[in-house]
């Protein structure tokens, strides 16, 4: 993702909290009990009990957290994809000094599945690809600070020795040391796009070639891999959710937000890192919530070619934020329309002003926090659309 996209969302979404506050869509009390789980019922129990407790951590039980994505950190890989080493560390500099948590992301999303409530200020850390630079720069860093990661591999390309890229041997080394070792795929392809002439069924049987073969190369050569699949690309459709669903993996994307309790763990959202230095981006990226946003239509972000101002509809309850300011953006464009078709149900439509180019495109959609100042609530939702003959863009 172009960092400056990022910034845009969190400038605009910034920009927007300094708007008028007229409070009065927020009709229903905001439950505090989804935020709590753990603390409630055990409040309950010595309630019951005629006992008074205070637990020693009162506010640090939430519902959400963030996952952030690497691909490359050094200075001479491509700056969409890469963070330099400074950024790096002033990452992890920033998480530490704000006393993050740095959890395994399948401890994370264990957590999440099971409604269990998470230490506030908790992050995961992935790098997609398995590029050498996570071995040369990112372990040593982390290995310092005994923090988890995880790393997502295409199988293919550590077996075709291919330069630029780790080896097995180095990826054993970093899962022997606390390292996940997911799967990115065997081929890193497109997996939402079937291909011309295909059957439904013969682009299925390839999409779960991809991910079982994936996996039983991991498993022969590193001793545990994770049940997560990281989609190449970021891509992902509708039946390709459910097949990963099916093979009984959790699933990561590349459309940005927090995950919260609500969030689909089968394409769950992470943070793109790379280029930018700028912390506040960094800060507003780390801080952000979950926004507990439905999608009515449509189904999956595949579209047609002649596909050219797609809305998007959404049901968004009422909740601690600010949904009067709430404000989108599409890749490449700036801020874009969002039509309310129903204030008191929740129901929003999100359409860009000018027509989609062929790739991908992200609609971002944030909301200011009504309790925290700063902190917005993030949801992302991925589009892609094809070249005007059907064919596919090139990556
Ligand atoms: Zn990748």
């Amino acid at each position: 993702m172009n960092p400056d996209r990022i910034r845009a969302v969190g400038a605009g979404g910034a920009g927007a909290a300094s708007s008028p506050r007229p409070n009065r869509f927020r009709l229903m009390p905001v439950s505090p009990a989804p935020l709590l789980w753990g603390l409630t019922a055990l409040a309950a129990v010595a309630v019951a009990a005629g006992v008074a407790i205070l637990p020693a951590t009162p506010a640090a039980a939430v519902d959400h957290a963030v996952i952030l994505e690497y691909h490359h950190v050094g200075t001479d890989t491509p700056p969409s994809t890469s963070v330099t080493p400074e950024t790096f560390e002033a990452h992890l500099g920033y998480l530490a000094e704000h006393d993050y948590h740095v959890w395994p992301l399948p401890r994370l999303l264990k957590r999440l599945e099971a409604g269990r409530s998470l230490p506030e200020r908790t992050v995961a850390l992935t790098f997609d690809d398995a590029y050498a630079s996570v071995y040369t720069e990112a372990y040593p860093r982390l290995a310092e600070r005994g923090w988890p990661f995880t790393v997502f591999v295409s199988t293919d390309y550590i077996d075709k020795g291919y330069a630029g890229f780790m080896e097995w041997d180095q990826l054993r080394e970093l899962a022997d040391n606390g390292a996940a070792i997911g799967n990115h795929s065997r081929s890193h392809p497109h997996l939402a796009r079937p291909r011309r002439g295909d059957s439904r069924s013969a682009w299925l049987e390839r999409v779960r070639a991809e991910i079982r073969q994936a996996q039983d190369r991991l498993a022969a050569e590193t001793e545990d891999p994770v049940r997560i699949f990281a989609y190449p690309f970021g891509e992902f459709s509708a039946p390709v959710r459910e097949m990963v669903a099916d093979l009984g993996f959790y699933g990561v994307g590349q459309q940005s937000g927090a995950v919260g309790p609500t969030s689909d763990l089968t394409a769950a959202p992470r943070f793109p890192l790379s280029g930018t230095t700028d912390m506040v981006a960094f800060a507003t990226k780390v801080r952000s919530r979950a926004l507990p946003a439905e999608v009515l239509a449509p189904g999956d972000g595949v579209l047609e070619p002649d596909a050219d101002k797609p809305a998007l509809r959404l049901r968004i309850p009422a909740g601690p934020y600010r949904l009067e300011a709430l404000a989108c953006y599409a890749s490449g464009q700036g801020r874009i329309e969002v039509e309310w078709r129903d204030r008191d149900a929740g129901k929003v439509m999100v359409r860009p002003q000018k027509a989609l180019a062929p790739g991908r495109t992200k609609y971002n959609c944030t909301a200011p926090s009504s309790e925290t100042n700063g902190v917005f609530y993030w949801y992302s939702f991925l589009w892609m659309k094809p070249n005007p003959d059907g064919s596919w863009y090139a990556d």
